[in-house]
């Protein structure tokens, strides 16, 4: 039998790491945040990049931006989290961003931290893959905004639509942008499912095409093929950006 997941037997999430810099990707892409990351995932995608193993220790740096790092004994309390922003809100920032793994697996966590820290005034995004739409239900009161991504088949290797299609049913009414990450392998069939499932929900949701960071034997995607998939989504959905992960260009975490 196989052994079960050590993250999702703890009451309290193990955390990877908490630290103050730019979002990288998306919507609000150059933006000042606070992250926040969870240990575990769902899923196994195949150029992920994130080590989301639970540790016994988590990262914390040590100042908003300054890119070193004390350890601290995992799993740390809600209250220890909110002082954690705190004192990293040193620096004016935009939102705490709340990433993976997939957060979404410690959902009470999120509402619970979320009460604590909308008293400092910051917004709450929560960054997803999108599948895990009744933990969704369960916070939706509790972030400002979700980025999602939908997962293409060639990525995950199993068709995850369905799931998808349920997730955005769910976030309707909230502020929410959809990522796809294309590689050098993405079909423009599975791609248009993906932009057909958004469009099917709302024309208005932003769709943000991230070209991959080729990593684990991910082949890229040419600039001739993301602008072919940018004219074709444009077609379905009204906003439709090409935004690479911009953190790495300049080496930030
Ligand atoms: S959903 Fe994100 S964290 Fe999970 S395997 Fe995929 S890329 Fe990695």
């Amino acid at each position: 039998m196989k052994s079960p997941n050590p993250c999702s037997l703890i009451p309290v999430p193990y955390i990877i790491e908490i630290f103050s810099s730019i979002q990288g990707e998306g919507k609000y892409v150059g933006c000042r945040q606070i992250f926040i990351r969870l240990a575990d995932c769902n899923l196994n995608c195949a150029y992920c990049d994130t080590d989301y193993r639970c540790a016994d220790y988590c990262k914390v740096e040590t100042a908003a931006g300054s890119m070193t790092f004390r350890k601290m004994k995992n799993p740390l309390t809600v209250e220890q989290v909110a002082e954690i922003v705190y004192n990293l809100l040193e620096v004016p920032t935009q939102a705490l961003s709340i990433t993976g793994g997939e957060p979404l697996i410690h959902w009470q966590f999120i509402r619970e931290l979320s009460e604590a820290v909308r008293r400092f005034g910051l917004k709450i995004l929560l960054e997803t893959n999108g599948t895990l739409y009744d933990e969704l239900s369960k916070v939706l009161d509790a972030v400002d905004i979700i980025s999602m991504d939908i997962k293409l088949p060639s990525v995950v290797g199993k068709d995850l639509f369905e799931l998808h299609r349920r997730f955005l049913e769910v976030s309707r009414g909230k502020e929410v942008y959809v990522k796809i990450v294309v590689t050098g392998d993405t079909t423009l069939e599975e791609f248009l499912s993906a932009v057909r499932l958004v469009a099917s929900i709302d024309r208005g949701i932003m769709l943000i095409i991230q070209p991959v960071t080729p990593c684990r034997g991910v082949k890229a995607i040419s600039t001739e093929r993301l602008l072919k998939l940018q004219g074709e989504a444009l077609r379905e959905v009204r906003d439709v950006r090409v935004i690479p992960q911009t953190h790495k260009l300049i080496g930030a975490l």
